[in-house]
């Protein structure tokens, strides 16, 4: 009989990780042809989290739980999963039941249809989310698109099912800063999305602040793509192409005795200049910090206790 591995990341989720659960046994509930078993990843919760896991596994045999030394966040609380199973396929997915288990079935279906990869992505646009979320996440999924040439759909999500050479490969990719819904792209074979539409969170709040999804847009665009390095190279070329086209108006005011106009534009420019400079050091510094972090070859995560 095949094996499903259901790897979900819970931080903070006390109280959501018995309903989800339970909803994940309902969908089940017909599925005899599969062994399935849930395994969450307690990422450095301060919240009852481990309890209620350490509870929970008591009293369900197929409840298995990771927990970390600390919070590592929830892309490398996906990867401790996927390192963990010996199964036969892997469903990721979130602890507030924002991604509905009812869609499980259909995961699996079109598994057996022949995909190695099924993932759940945003029917339209997320209904909870206010006008300025929505706008920044369009912008941010098109900027990814552009720059990594991945073609990743807006409102991707981390609820899909992979099957067992997509986990080989994912067990095996050990890169410091981790960007699962890029990876899983990245790895290719035969993918299919299916839509659906989020819940809204069970209980508690999102984990995710606007300054944390700015930090996680810049760190997701600059693990999967060089190409920001090489904008300050056709940046320069532009530039330099527009002063060259400055050079007859200097000679003509040198032939006609024109004063040369006020220093506001020379200030502009040196203001202008000067900040794009110093967004192109940032970028070769968020790459210098990779290499760095990878040099060091830290684990993604530190495994604090298991129950299996
Ligand atoms: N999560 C995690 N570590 C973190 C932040 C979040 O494991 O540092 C988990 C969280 O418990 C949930 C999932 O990742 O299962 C999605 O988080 P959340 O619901 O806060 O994000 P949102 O749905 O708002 O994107
Ligand atoms: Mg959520």
């Amino acid at each position: 009989m095949k094996t499903i591995a259901i790897i979900i990341p819970a931080y903070n989720e006390a109280d959501n990780i018995l309903p989800v659960y339970q909803e994940i046994q309902k969908a089940l509930l017909s599925f005899t042809s599969y062994n399935w078993e849930v395994i969450f990843v307690n990422d450095g919760s301060s919240d009852k989290t481990l309890e209620v896991l350490e509870s929970s596994a008591k009293e369900y045999a197929n409840l298995k739980y990771i927990s970390f030394s600390r919070n590592f966040g929830k892309d490398n609380a996906l990867k401790a999963g996927i390192d963990s199973v010996k199964s036969d396929l892997v469903i990721t997915m979130d602890a507030d039941l924002q991604h509905p288990p009812s869609l499980i079935p259909e995961l699996i279906s079109k598994y057996e249809e022949g995909y190695n990869v099924v993932y759940a992505h945003r029917k339209g646009n997320n209904p909870h989310a206010s006008f300025f979320n929505k706008l920044s996440s369009k912008l941010f999924w098109k900027i990814l698109n552009m720059l990594s040439g991945l073609d990743l759909e807006d409102g991707i999500s981390d609820f899909r099912l992979l099957d067992k050479k997509v986990i080989g490969v994912l067990k095996s990719m050990n890169e410091s800063e981790l960007f699962f819904r890029g990876m899983v792209k990245w790895v290719g074979f035969n993918q299919i999305g299916i839509e659906y539409v989020p819940n809204e969170r069970l209980k508690g709040e999102t984990n995710y602040s606007k300054s944390q999804l700015l930090k996680l847009a810049i760190y997701s665009i600059t693990s999967f793509s060089t190409k920001p390095l090489y904008s300050a190279i056709y940046i320069g070329f532009i530039f330099s192409g527009l002063s060259i086209l400055y050079i007859p108006y200097i000679i003509y005011s040198i032939i006609h005795h024109l004063e040369v106009p006020g220093w506001s534009s020379i200030i502009m420019t040196i203001v202008f200049f000067g900040g794009l400079q110093l967004i192109m050091l940032g970028v070769i510094g968020i790459y210098i910090g990779k290499m760095f972090m990878q040099a060091k070859d830290r684990p993604n995560y530190i495994i604090d206790t298991k129950n299996f």
